[in-house]
C-alpha cells in the first residue's frame, strides 16, 4: 500500500499509522463523507495464510458487534486486490503506550483504566474476551478518551475448548497467568492485563520484567508483583490493582465492568480471603498442600512444575524478534474442562458476577468521576509514532485457526457482512 491509493473508490490512504506483524494501519480520508478514518490492511503475503485471514475477519466481526465509546468503532470492511481491509473510526491521540515510562498521576491513571475497563466490559457483555489488552492497544481520542482496539485475537469465552492447539496469544508483559500457561481464558484475564497496565501507569514500571518472554510468562504465573509503593497513593487504588493481579482469576474482579465500578469508587476493592491454593492446573498435589504463608517463598517444586508447564506451552510458539518488548506469545491450551470443578470445590464461596462482593474493609469514599475527566486529557495529536515496529506477532502453534464463523472461513471479498458503512 502506498500513500494516495484509493480503496473501494472511496478511502484515500494518507499516512501510515502503524505496522504490526500481520497488518498495516493507515490514516485515510473517506472521500464520500469527507472525514478521516483508520484503515487496517492485512499485509499481502500473510493474507495468503488462511488462519490470518480468519483472524482478521474475526476482528472485523467482533468489533462490529460492539458499540461503545471506549471501543474503536468499525465502519466498513473491504478487499483491495486480495488484501482485506478494515475501516475504523480514526482515533487521533496516540495510545496509552505513549504515556508509559514514568509515573502518572494516580487519579488520571485510574480514570484511563476505568474507561478502558468499560470498553472491555462491552466486549465481555457479549461473551468476548480481548486477550491482548496492553497500552499500545488502548488508543486515545483527541480529548483523551481511551478506546480499546486490536481485537484480532479476541475470542468467545468458550472457544478455547474448540481449538485444537496454540491460539492463546498475548503480549508477555501483560498476559494473565492462565493465558500464559494455556488454561482457559475468562473475562478476568482481561482484568489482569488492565491491572498490569494500571500498575505500570501509576508506578512507571511494570510489575514483571525479564530478559525473555518465557521468563516473563513464568513470572506472571509464579511471582508476586512487587508492592506498589507510590508516594501518596490511595490505598484503595493499590488494593484494586493488587486484586486485579491475583494469580487466580476467581479472586480478581470478574470482568471489566466490576473493575470499572471499583475504579469509579462505587465498589470497594474487596480484599479476598487468604489463598489456600494457587491452581496452575495439572499441579494438584502441590497446590493442595500450598499454604498462604509460603507464597513467593520456598516453592522450588512449584516453580519447577510451573516452569515446565510454561516451557511446554511456549516451545515452538515463540518467534523471538527484537527482544521481548512488544512480543506476543502463543500458548497451547491444556485439555479443557478439568480445572474449574476442582477449583470450585477447594475455594470458599466468593462473589459472582451478579453479586457485588462484600468487603471486609470499610467501603471506599473515593469520589466517582465522569467517564472522561479533564485530568485524563492529553494534548497529543496524531500518533505519528510507529510503535508497531517493535511488535512481533507470533503465529499460533501449528494450524488451527481461531474459530471462524461460517462466513469467516471463506476468503472475504468486498463488503462481507460486518460492513456497516454509514
Ligand atoms: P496490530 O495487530 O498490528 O498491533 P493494531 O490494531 O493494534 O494492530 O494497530 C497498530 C497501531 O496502529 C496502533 O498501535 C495505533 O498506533 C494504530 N492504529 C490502529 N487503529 C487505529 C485507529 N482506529 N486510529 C488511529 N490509529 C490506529
Ligand atoms: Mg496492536
Amino acid at each position: 500500500m502506498t500513500r494516495g491509493d484509493l480503496l473501494k473508490e472511496r478511502y484515500k490512504l494518507d499516512a501510515p499509522l502503524g505496522r504490526g506483524g500481520m497488518a498495516e494501519v493507515w490514516r485515510a480520508i473517506d472521500e464520500r463523507l469527507g472525514r478521516p478514518v483508520a484503515i487496517k490492511v492485512l499485509a499481502n503475503p500473510i493474507a495468503a495464510q488462511p488462519e490470518n485471514l480468519v483472524r482478521f475477519f474475526t476482528e472485523a466481526q467482533q468489533l462490529a458487534r460492539i458499540s461503545h465509546p471506549n471501543v474503536v468503532r468499525v465502519l466498513d470492511f473491504g478487499d483491495a486486490d486480495g488484501a482485506p481491509f478494515l475501516v475504523m473510526e480514526f482515533v487521533p491521540g496516540g495510545s496509552v503506550a505513549d504515556l508509559t515510562g514514568e509515573p502518572m498521576d494516580p487519579d488520571r491513571a485510574a480514570r484511563l483504566v476505568e474507561n478502558a475497563a468499560r470498553g472491555a466490559a462491552a466486549a465481555h457483555a457479549i461473551d468476548l474476551i480481548h486477550r491482548d489488552i496492553k497500552p499500545a492497544n488502548i488508543l486515545l481520542d483527541e480529548d483523551g478518551t481511551p478506546k480499546l482496539a486490536d481485537f484480532g485475537i479476541a475470542m468467545g469465552s468458550g472457544q478455547e475448548k474448540l481449538t485444537a492447539t496454540g491460539t492463546a496469544i498475548g503480549s508477555p508483559q501483560y498476559i494473565s497467568p492462565e493465558q500464559a500457561s494455556g488454561r482457559p481464558v475468562v473475562p478476568a484475564s482481561d482484568v489482569y492485563s488492565l491491572g498490569v497496565v494500571l500498575y505500570e501507569l501509576v508506578s512507571g514500571r511494570r510489575p514483571f520484567e525479564a530478559d525473555s518472554a518465557m521468563a516473563l510468562a513464568i513470572a506472571h504465573v509464579e511471582k508476586e508483583p512487587p508492592p506498589l509503593d507510590v508516594p501518596g497513593i490511595d490505598p484503595e487504588l493499590v488494593a484494586i490493582v493488587m486484586r486485579s493481579l491475583e494469580k487466580d482469576p476467581e479472586r480478581r474482579f470478574t470482568d471489566g465492568g466490576q473493575l470499572a465500578e471499583a475504579l469509579s469508587g462505587s465498589m470497594p476493592a474487596f480484599v479476598p480471603p487468604p489463598v489456600t491454593s494457587v491452581d496452575l492446573g495439572g499441579t494438584d498435589e502441590i497446590a493442595a498442600t500450598a499454604a498462604p504463608t509460603r507464597r513467593g517463598r520456598g516453592r522450588a517444586a512449584f516453580v519447577a512444575i510451573a516452569a515446565a508447564a510454561i516451557a511446554i506451552v511456549l516451545l515452538g510458539a515463540f518467534v523471538f524478534g527484537r527482544g521481548v518488548q512488544e512480543e506476543r506469545v502463543a500458548a497451547a491450551p491444556r485439555a479443557p474442562g478439568s480445572r474449574h470443578a476442582r477449583h470450585e470445590a477447594r475455594h470458599s464461596p466468593r462473589p459472582t458476577t451478579s453479586a457485588r462482593p462484600v468487603s471486609p474493609a470499610s467501603p471506599t469514599t473515593r469520589p466517582s468521576a465522569s467517564p472522561t475527566t479533564a485530568n485524563q486529557r492529553n494534548t497529543r495529536t496524531v500518533n505519528s509514532r510507529d510503535r508497531s515496529k517493535d511488535q512481533v506477532r507470533t503465529q499460533p502453534q501449528s494450524s488451527p485457526s481461531p474459530q471462524p464463523t461460517a462466513t469467516a472461513t471463506s476468503q472475504p471479498t468486498s463488503d462481507p457482512s460486518p460492513s456497516s458503512s454509514p
